[in-house]
């Protein structure tokens, strides 16, 4: 496995990355135990990073897999908060619930433009105050979006960014794949950690597995890509591509079958809270119930935990 220095931030992590969305609640669900020996097999193979948000809910997992195998990774969370109080009340969750004094990475979610950094300031300020009494040791702040990117850039307090890249371009919020680039290459010029999501547009682009991860690799100023795994089969053929830099041709034929698909149940009751949720704009009520456009649909399955029918699921 390939370590590189992440930024200016002093740590040292692997070229890939664990993403924890998919084995919690909002998609697979797997058990702690079942999820944890997941994570455990990416720590065995020298997988030394882990990225989770407090959405997610996967930190028992991550907690269960570094008590089974004794390795401590390099975590990355992020959370919603907005004001000093929810912040402190999620970084407090995130080393309760990890069981870990200090959290690596620790920052905002999701953050759309200028104007909602702006909004997310005051918990922001908190979490570099946080970072001053050594409590985290890096500020992030993930994206999808470029305007954020270039924002950051400019940020000395934000250390790490976690922006959307892959081929296609699929769920960058404001223009394209060229320009999302433009901006991450600014950012990693001016410093910053650069850890990316969604290599394969959340499932969207598993047709063109290989161009995808070519294309990653060929990226200079990325340090490191964060792939959702679901199974110690997963994490094995990911780390053998990552070691390699090249996709078996077994592999290509197997992934060829791999359908992932945003489902509505029919006692959807028309609520609009799942629309609300999707930042891609991917949803709208038709005949009273909620209905997904499977185009703008990126698969993250963030508004499966708005809904309050547990109507949505990933399948
Ligand atoms: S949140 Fe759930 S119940 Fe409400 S519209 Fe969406 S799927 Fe339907
Ligand atoms: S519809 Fe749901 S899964 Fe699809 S992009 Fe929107 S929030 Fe994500």
């Amino acid at each position: 496995m390939e370590y590189v220095q992440l930024g200016k931030t002093g740590l040292r992590v692997s070229k890939l990355c664990f993403g924890g969305l998919v084995i919690g609640p909002l998609q697979v669900n797997l058990t702690i135990d079942e999820g944890a020996n997941v994570i455990a097999r990416a720590l065995e193979l020298g997988v030394n990073f882990i990225d989770t948000a407090e959405l997610y809910d996967t930190y028992p997992h991550i907690r269960e897999a570094i008590r089974k195998t004794n390795k401590k990774p390099i975590v990355a969370s992020r959370c919603y908060a907005y004001t000093r109080e929810g912040a402190a009340q999620s970084l407090e969750k995130a080393r309760k619930e990890l069981d870990m004094d200090v959290i690596d990475i620790f920052g905002l979610h999701e953050q759309e433009s200028r104007l909602t950094l702006r909004g997310h300031r005051e918990a922001l300020e908190y979490f570099v105050n946080a970072k001053e009494k050594g409590i985290i040791k890096a500020v992030s702040v993930s994206t999808h979006n470029i305007e954020v990117v270039e924002a950051c850039a400019e940020m000395p307090e934000v250390d790490v960014i976690h922006p959307l890249v892959n081929v296609a371009g699929i769920g960058i919020g404001d223009g394209t794949i060229e320009e999302m680039l433009n901006a991450v290459k600014k950012a990693y010029d001016a410093g910053k950690g650069i850890y990316s999501m969604k290599p394969f547009g959340g499932g969207n682009l598993i047709n063109r597995f290989e161009e995808c991860v070519n294309f990653l690799f060929s990226i200079p100023y990325i340090h490191s890509i964060a792939i959702g795994m679901q199974s110690v089969e997963e994490v094995e053929i990911n780390e053998e591509i990552f070691e390699k830099r090249y996709v078996p041709e077994e592999l290509k034929t197997r992934i060829k079958n791999i359908k992932k698909k945003l489902h509505i149940d029919y006692w959807c009751e028309g609520c609009e809270k799942c629309i609300e949720r999707c930042k891609q704009k991917a949803l709208e009520i038709v005949d009273g119930k909620a209905k997904v456009n499977y185009d703008k649909c990126i698969l993250c399955g963030y508004c499966a935990s708005a809904c309050p029918q547990f109507a949505i699921k990933m399948q």
